[in-house]
Parts: structure tokens; C-alpha cells; sequence
């Protein structure tokens, strides 16, 4: 008998590489290139460190109800966690406790399986319809419970609310997680079904729309009952998964909808210009409503240019997965950073 045997043994997510290197022009994790609002920067700067003493406030009340009355719901409707991944994993852990599988699409955030493999938790994955959208039906069966990404990752591709719906209406007997990471760049959020499905979980998160995945700040809206089994999970786990700093950063991030706004426009109109320009190179691509782009080439191959792009210190991500393996995820970073990459594609294309 040895104690390995005894260890929990997972195969961890591996996340996109953060170089040491400040010269790269970074375009795989699907940072947003625009500083946080200047709120942010006030806030952490004037921030009195003396509060550091203290625990933090357990409830996060104040980032709580700032975030409750942007999407006009109730505090008690509200979650909030150290970025999405801490708030998806708390969901799994409260909410996907059933001997039947969960189920998500075959290709999407790869953490999902992660997590379910962590806590031991069954599941199903669904394969996506050739243009990678969901098939409704795949999620109209039995279920331990539901995980979908909208727009899902890394296709971009999004779906009616109305799609959710009828899976959230087909199965009252399991909770329904829509992850939002990307919904502030063009998708349909399913915020609005709060009010009439006490089993749906809507997950949000600072890390894209807000420029903030250094600050590690994730949140989930849904019925009060919902929120409140998550809630007592979380209190049995850490009670302070927040930071003070966090929260004050949070709040005046939440507190700034001007800025937010301007810089969501801003790459959905970088993203959109990228999107002609990729076309116009021989890359084809579902029609993303993120702020990245999976595009392909008609002939050469994902893998290759990946390769060239590192040698020039141009950053994306690929994966060597079915289906995927010749796509590249492109993150979309300033207008003067999609130039460049855009000029060396058009000069490696053609020269190669
Ligand atoms: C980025 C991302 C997250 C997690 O982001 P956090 O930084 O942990 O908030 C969750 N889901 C998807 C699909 C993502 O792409």
C-alpha cells in the first residue's frame, strides 16, 4: 500500500500561455486590450490598506448590490466568485451531484470536463452540428445536468435565447448553467429567463468585457433559491473567496457603464474589420459574436501558421483536438495589433 494510492488524480486545465516576454503580441487568452475603467485604477490607488486588518466582507454586499442593480435583479439573486472558473466550479460542485451524466457540446471551454472529472461527476458530451451549433435535442434527455457556454468557446458562435429556453423548459429536473464570459460582445444573454426558470444559472465575468482578468472577479444570477444553495457550498468551503481589493475594483468597474460600453464597441468594430480582412486571406470562420475569432485557411494548415506566428511573436491559440485541429482561436486585441497581424499573414500567405 502506498499513499499515492490514495490521491485525488486529475488531469489539470492547461490555459493559454502569459509570456514573460512584453513585446508579444498577444492574441490567445481573449484578454480585452484596453485598460479596466479609470475607476479601477482610482480605486486600487486610493485604496486604504489598514482594511487589509480586517476580513473582507463575507456577503460581498456592496459589489453584490452594485452588480444586482446593473441587471436589475435582487442581492439575492446574486453570486459572486473569484472569476467565473471559481463560480463554475462551485456550481458544479452544488448543482451536479446526480448519478445521471451532465451533458455539454463536444467542443467547448475545456475546463468543463475538468471539473467534472475533479468531483467526479458523470458526464455526456454533444456534438456539435457541422457549423458547430448546438442540436437542441441533444440536451432534451435525461440528465444529471446542463453546461453550456453562449456564445460558446473557442467557436464564437452563438444562439437564440430561445434555444435555451426550450432546453431550460425541457428539463425541470436539472439545473441549466449558461456561461456568459463573451455574451457583452454581441450574444443574447439569458439574464431575461431569470424571473421565470428557477433552474436556470446565468454565469458572467470581469475577465473579458471589463478588462479585468487579473483581478479575478466572476458572478451567477439566478432564482433565489439557486443562489442560495450555492451560497451554502461556498460558506462551507472559504468564506472569503473575495479580496477587499477586488471588490472595491469591482464596484467601480460596475459603476462606470459609459466605459464599458465605448470599449465593447470598440472591439466588436475591430472584430468585424478583422473578420473581412481574414476572409479576404483565404480563412473562413462561423460568424463570431466574441471578442476572438476561430478561423481556419482553405489550405494551409492551422498548425503551420500557428508556428510562423510564434516565431514573430504573435501570440494565438490552437489546439490539437478533433474537429479543431485546423483552426486557430484569434483574440481580438487593438486596431494597430490586428494590422500587424494582419499584414504578416498577407505576407506570409503569399510568400511561403
Ligand atoms: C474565460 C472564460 C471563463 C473564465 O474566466 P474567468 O477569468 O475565470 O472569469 C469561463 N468560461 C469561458 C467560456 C471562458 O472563455
Amino acid at each position: 500500500m502506498n499513499w499515492e494510492d490514495n490521491v485525488r488524480k486529475v488531469v489539470p486545465y492547461v490555459a493559454g500561455e502569459q509570456p514573460k516576454n512584453q513585446d508579444v503580441i498577444k492574441l490567445n487568452t481573449n484578454e480585452n486590450p484596453y485598460p479596466p475603467a479609470p475607476g479601477v485604477a482610482a480605486a486600487i490607488q486610493g485604496f486604504d490598506c489598514d482594511i487589509l486588518r480586517k476580513y473582507p466582507d463575507p456577503d460581498v454586499s456592496v459589489l453584490v448590490d452594485a452588480l444586482a442593480k446593473r441587471h436589475g435583479l435582487d442581492r439575492e439573486q446574486m453570486f459572486v466568485g473569484v472569476g467565473s472558473d471559481d463560480v463554475l466550479a462551485m456550481s458544479f460542485l452544488t448543482f451536479f451531484h446526480s448519478d445521471k451524466p451532465i451533458l455539454f457540446p463536444d467542443i467547448t471551454y475545456s475546463f468543463y470536463d475538468v471539473w467534472a472529472d475533479l468531483f467526479r461527476i458523470p458526464y455526456q458530451v454533444q456534438p456539435l452540428d457541422d457549423d458547430f451549433c448546438i442540436r437542441k435535442e441533444d440536451y432534451c434527455k435525461e440528465n444529471g445536468g446542463i453546461v453550456i457556454a453562449n456564445p460558446n468557446a473557442p467557436t464564437g458562435v452563438a444562439a437564440k435565447r430561445s434555444a435555451y429556453e426550450e432546453i431550460i423548459r425541457a428539463n425541470p429536473g436539472s439545473v441549466v448553467v449558461i456561461d456568459e464570459a463573451y455574451v457583452d460582445f454581441g450574444g443574447e444573454s439569458c439574464v431575461p429567463l431569470i424571473e421565470q426558470y428557477d433552474n436556470l444559472l446565468v454565469v458572467q465575468t470581469f475577465s473579458k468585457s471589463r478588462s479585468m482578468a487579473g483581478m479575478r472577479i466572476g458572478y451567477a444570477m439566478g432564482s433565489k433559491k439557486l443562489i442560495k444553495y450555492l451560497n451554502d457550498v461556498k460558506f462551507s468551503f472559504n468564506s472569503y473567496t473575495m479580496d477587499s481589493v477586488a471588490i472595491a475594483a469591482g464596484v467601480a468597474s460596475v459603476e462606470d457603464e459609459a466605459y464599458f460600453r465605448e470599449t465593447v464597441a470598440k472591439i466588436v468594430a475591430t472584430r468585424e474589420r478583422t473578420k473581412k480582412e481574414l476572409a479576404r486571406l483565404g480563412f473562413h470562420f462561423p460568424d463570431a459574436k466574441t471578442n476572438f475569432i476561430f478561423a481556419a485557411h482553405k489550405t494551409v494548415p492551422a498548425q503551420e501558421i500557428f508556428d510562423a506566428l510564434r516565431a514573430n511573436a504573435m501570440y494565438v491559440r490552437h489546439w490539437n483536438k478533433p474537429r479543431i485541429s485546423n483552426y486557430l482561436r484569434i483574440s481580438i486585441g487593438t486596431d494597430e495589433e490586428m494590422d500587424k497581424v494582419l499584414a504578416f499573414l498577407d505576407a506570409y500567405l503569399k510568400n511561403r
